[in-house]
């Protein structure tokens, strides 16, 4: 009895160790085509089916995150992004939604097979965030290398490293690095009072993708978006929200109203969103960060009304998954 149990167990773990190594994609690295997933389209609030905000860039044998919010890498991972490849981070700035899931990006790229520090790059007071998690998670890297050994698990792999990015001016791009024919820069985006937020565009091959990070609506987010093929924007449904806090407010709740009124002020709505889209002349407008939760989707309307008399490109819903591949064109 005992062999028959000990056989089905070995059996059941050689399967899940084969299609552990079967997960990722390796056509992500080395099919000279710039690829984009949607691993978190989710906002602060709650919300079933996505994770907060990340988006995943794939060219060059580079993998990139923008932003890793929570419940962000197991979109990565079930979305079979090569989590040893994760070469990485782009921070837009330091909410919640949007740094959550650092502390698994670090551990779970380590423990996939990444040796060296994770590059971490983000407006000035990244290196605070990054201290912190380091904390956090110091006691989880020694079990792990006790357990595993220091030759499985190199302990390099187990930090990250601060990158600061730092913009000459409140209009100019700067440069975050440019290696493997992928080249990103980051520019400033409006998301007061957080200061700075940065947007992020990623070019290689001559396909461009930008994302936005959060912001409400942004001139200078149209100048470095210029060309773009994919724009990927923040999204407030602003007259729901606004009619929200209406209801919330005349229900009692003065402190809800309030902060619902608050966050009006620092996203942008679908239609400006789509009027920046127009100004960088993109081809596709991706919508993510969708406040409010579309639940149910008959709430899709809320994000699509007007936005087709302005925007004459095509418009997405995004979702967790979603996945956009484009082949070099030069
Ligand atoms: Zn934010
Ligand atoms: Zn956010």
């Amino acid at each position: 009895m005992m062999k028959i149990l000990l056989s089905v167990l070995l059996a059941v773990l050689t399967m899940s160790l084969v299609s552990a190594q079967q997960q990722a994609d390796p056509a992500l690295l080395s099919d000279g085509q710039l690829h984009v997933v949607m691993c978190g389209t989710g906002s602060p609030l709650a919300d079933a089916t996505r994770a907060s905000a990340c988006v995943a860039v794939a060219a060059g044998g580079e993998v990139v995150l923008i932003d890793v919010g929570p419940g962000s890498w197991r979109q990565v991972a079930v979305n079979r992004i090569p989590a040893q490849a994760v070469s990485a981070v782009l921070l837009t700035h330091f909410h919640s939604d949007h740094i959550g899931d650092l502390g698994e990006t670090v551990t779970q790229s380590w423990l996939a097979g990444r040796a060296k520090p994770l590059e971490v790059y983000g407006p000035p007071g990244v290196e605070k965030v990054l201290a912190g998690f380091a904390q956090a998670y110091s006691q989880d890297v020694e079990y792990r290398i006790a357990h595993h050994t220091e030759a499985m698990l190199p302990r390099a792999g187990s930090t990250a490293v601060a990158r600061e990015v730092k913009l000459k001016s409140d209009t100019e791009a700067a440069v975050v690095f440019e290696r493997n024919g992928l080249k990103v820069t980051a520019f400033k985006v409006e998301h007061d009072p957080v200061k700075p937020a940065y947007g992020y565009r990623l070019d290689y091959k001559g396909r461009g993708v930008v994302v936005s990070g959060d912001t409400a609506k942004s001139a200078n987010l149209a100048k470095h978006a210029a060309g773009a093929d994919l724009l990927i924007h923040d999204v407030l449904a602003k007259d729901v929200m606004g009619m929200a806090a209406g209801n919330i407010e005349r229900a009692g709740d003065k402190r809800r109203a309030r902060l619902v009124r608050d966050i009006l002020t620092y996203h942008a709505a679908p239609v400006e969103a789509a009027e920046i889209a127009n100004e960088a002349k993109i081809e596709t407008l991706v919508f993510t960060h969708m406040v409010p939760p579309l639940n149910p989707p008959v709430t899709e309307q809320m994000f699509l009304r007007g936005v087709a008399d302005v925007f004459k490109g095509k418009v997405v819903l995004a979702k967790d998954g979603l996945r956009f591949d484009l082949p070099a064109r030069n």
